[in-house]
């Protein structure tokens, strides 16, 4: 159930948003509701940070900044967009190499009409000029499809290129889309696929998977006093530290701001719980240093939830129970694992620490 106080607070930042349009001269459209409504909430970091450095510049934002922070912070379906995009050129493509080649098939098919008018002509030769006619009709007829040939060939390749081109445009936008662009890891699109696709693996061959939840302790604390582009860098050695830690099948990806996923196929509670404890130990273990000045930065630690698969389960349901179990682990002191056992083992209330 919502909360008063959340309602209370939903309401504070629509009011908040609205007041910012009006109080502007923007266009008052839903793009820019969405912006400044996410702004306030401080729902969306990089799109935060972007609007702040475009206000300490300008003091304000114009229709066209707010036209591209929508597309880059907010409209995430923009890749879709140019898939399908790309997906339609394609077709379209296909469409005029078999428009190509049908023209082809009816070129050659007058150049058997004409070999057959040549074959009826041959026979009724009756002197040298008779033939010297017929041999300079086929070669004008050959030069004709030579020259058809030649365009068919040019037309081809073309269309064959712009079909190569278009299918690496298509698979850099369909990876670019599931990868997180800081980190590298994949990000919540990407997550998403490889959780669906996990889930149902499990299910089909009746295998144990798992799903780690972890979450930077203290992080905001961190960014205050060292700055987000320091926080940048940790995040990103979180992201390399979480891939040197995972081995085969599994998978990472940043769940979010400081939030990353592990997905552990093939892997029961218990062995989940001893790679939680690794990757949370090999985190802790990193001194933190300032590569620009030097200066050391202390270390971070990590909190997860882990929560093995209930081969009934959807991606939504596994995914409740490790940010469960990973609440529990914050409130429980954080740099720890908890996990939530199974609902149909243990009662949905049950949970501790690992
Ligand atoms: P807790 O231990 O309870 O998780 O505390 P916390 O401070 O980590 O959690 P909180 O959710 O209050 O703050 C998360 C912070 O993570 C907010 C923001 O400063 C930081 N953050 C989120 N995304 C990014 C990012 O992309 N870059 C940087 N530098 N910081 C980020
Ligand atoms: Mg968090
Ligand atoms: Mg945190």
């Amino acid at each position: 159930m919502v909360s008063t106080n959340e309602v209370l607070k939903t309401k504070e930042i629509a009011d908040k948003a609205l007041k910012r349009i009006e109080s502007s001269d923007l266009a008052p459209t839903p793009q820019t509701y969405a912006l400044w409504y996410q702004y306030y909430a401080e729902s969306n970091f990089e799109l935060g940070r972007a609007v702040d450095v475009i206000l300490r510049k300008s003091k304000k934002l114009s229709e066209q900044d707010c036209a591209e922070l929508y597309q880059k912070y907010i409209n995430e379906g923009q890749s879709d967009e140019m898939i399908l995009k790309a997906e339609a050129t394609v077709a379209q493509i296909m469409e005029d190499v078999a428009k190509i080649i049908t023209g082809a098939q009816t070129n050659t098919g007058s150049y058997g009409n004409e070999l057959k008018k040549t074959n009826q002509s041959l026979g009724k030769v009756q002197n040298i000029n008779d033939l010297k006619k017929v041999v300079t009709d086929m070669v004008a007829t050959n030069k004709e499809v030579l020259a058809e040939n030649q365009n068919l060939e040019q037309e081809l390749s073309q269309s064959t290129k712009r079909m190569d081109d278009l299918k690496q445009e298509v698979e850099h936008a369909r990876a670019e889309a599931k990868q997180d662009a800081l980190t590298n890891l994949l990000n919540r699109k990407g997550f998403d696929v490889v959780m669906k696709e996990s889930l149902a693996y499990a299910k089909k061959e009746s295998r144990a998977m798992s799903l780690l939840l972890m979450d930077i302790d203290h992080f905001k604390k961190f960014n205050d006093t060292y700055g987000h582009q320091v926080g940048d860098q940790v995040l990103k050695l979180v992201g390399r530290t979480l891939i040197e830690g995972i081995k085969g099948k599994d998978t990472a990806a940043r769940y979010g701001g400081e939030e990353f996923a592990v997905i552990l196929p093939e892997t029961n509670m218990t062995a989940a719980i001893a790679v939680a404890n690794a990757l949370r130990r090999a985190i802790a273990n990193k001194e933190l240093v300032n590569k620009n000045t030097g200066e050391t930065l202390g270390r971070i630690t990590i909190s997860v939830g882990a929560a093995e698969s209930v081969s009934t389960e959807k991606p939504e349901e596994i995914i409740e129970r490790a940010d469960k179990a990973l609440y529990m682990a914050k409130q429980s002191g954080r740099d720890r694992v908890c996990v939530t056992p199974k609902p149909d083992v243990y009662s949905d209330s049950d949970q501790y620490t690992a």
